[in-house]
């Protein structure tokens, strides 16, 4: 198929979307979308990018995919906030030669998830650029009853929690690279098409009132050091309380890595890290195991336990770094 056209590409998505959501008064095709403001609700605003290349790799093919990771990079950070999505705005760079079948790819994946969180695409923007393919995706959401959480809250003496398991993305895209994907399908999925933890967020902040929570996008090492930096505390992390599932473990041995490398610093697990007060702490619910990982202190910076005495690691990286 030919290359992309703007008219043709608008025209297109206008007729894949369905019409105007639940108080969405102008959607697609004006020069900008009006929606009515929820009464007495807080707004969350946030906005993602998705570059070939860096944050997905293009020459997969994998298009739909990167149209599901682009739209659930970025509701992610309404999870971290205990919010749930309203609307989405996506604006696209496409190179002047791009196949048009690539763009249609990634919004069946980027629509299939809008439609899954009910959440309308109310407008966005098209534009040439020299270079790959790279995408913006804003969404907009609203706090759980107009409480939000912010990285700012942890109290020293809160226990550290986590909604999942971190490093099988990563150890994901590593099988992806190394051409053993087969053998843990389920990790390639985690990292190619990450789902943010809507659910679990507005469960996570109704039953336990968390005083801070962070999506885990960096790595989970560096993301709870972003909690413990904005709060001004200090974590320690029972390395023996993290939990490391048997994907990882594969594929660490494949890789010759440490599983630590994985679980600590491997980036796009999109869990949720937050901090409550011990009497506030649930170990499951409805289904989803929460970890306990550690501890807040007083101080500052991240240190480390390992059979109940303090542990130096050595990691290759802090965190997995999006430039
Ligand atoms: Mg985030």
């Amino acid at each position: 198929m030919k290359n992309w056209e703007e008219l043709n590409l608008i025209k297109s998505i206008r007729s894949l979307v369905s019409k105007n959501g639940h108080n969405v008064l102008l959607g697609i095709g004006d020069d900008t979308a009006v929606v009515n403001t929820p009464a007495h609700e807080k707004l969350l605003y946030t906005v993602d990018s998705i570059v070939d290349g860096i944050h997905f790799l293009g020459d997969l093919n994998l298009w739909e995919s990167a149209g599901k990771r682009a739209i659930g990079a970025a509701t992610s950070d309404i999870a971290a906030m205990g919010g749930t999505p309203l609307y989405a705005m996506l604006s696209l760079f496409l190179p002047q030669e791009f196949p048009v079948r690539h763009v249609n790819a990634f919004l069946k994946g980027f629509l299939k998830r809008l439609k899954e969180y009910g959440m309308p695409l109310i407008g966005g923007n098209i534009a040439t650029m020299r270079g790959k393919f790279a995408a913006d995706t804003v969404v907009i959401g609203k706090a759980y009853r107009g409480k939000f959480v912010s990285r700012s809250g942890a109290r020293n003496g809160d226990i550290v929690c986590m909604s999942g398991i971190t490093g099988e993305a990563m150890a994901g895209l590593d099988l992806l690279t190394s051409g053993k994907a087969k053998r843990y399908p389920g990790l390639i999925k985690k990292y190619l098409e990450p789902v943010p933890m809507l659910r679990e967020s507005v469960r996570i902040v109704r039953e336990m009132s968390p005083h801070a929570m962070i999506d885990v996008s960096d790595g989970l090492l560096q993301d709870t050091l972003h909690i413990a930096e904005e709060s001004k505390v200090g974590v320690v992390l029972d390395l023996d309380s993290i939990p490391v599932s048997e994907g990882v473990r594969y594929a660490a041995r494949l890789m010759g890595k440490s599983t630590y490398d994985y679980v600590l610093t491997g980036g796009d697990d999109y869990v949720l890290v937050f901090t409550v007060p011990a009497q506030r702490y649930k170990a499951v619910m409805k289904g989803v195991k929460i970890h306990t990982i550690g501890r807040v202190t007083r101080g500052k910076g991240i240190r480390f336990y390992k059979d109940g005495k303090r542990a130096d690691l050595k990691l290759k990286k802090l965190g997995y770094t999006h430039t």
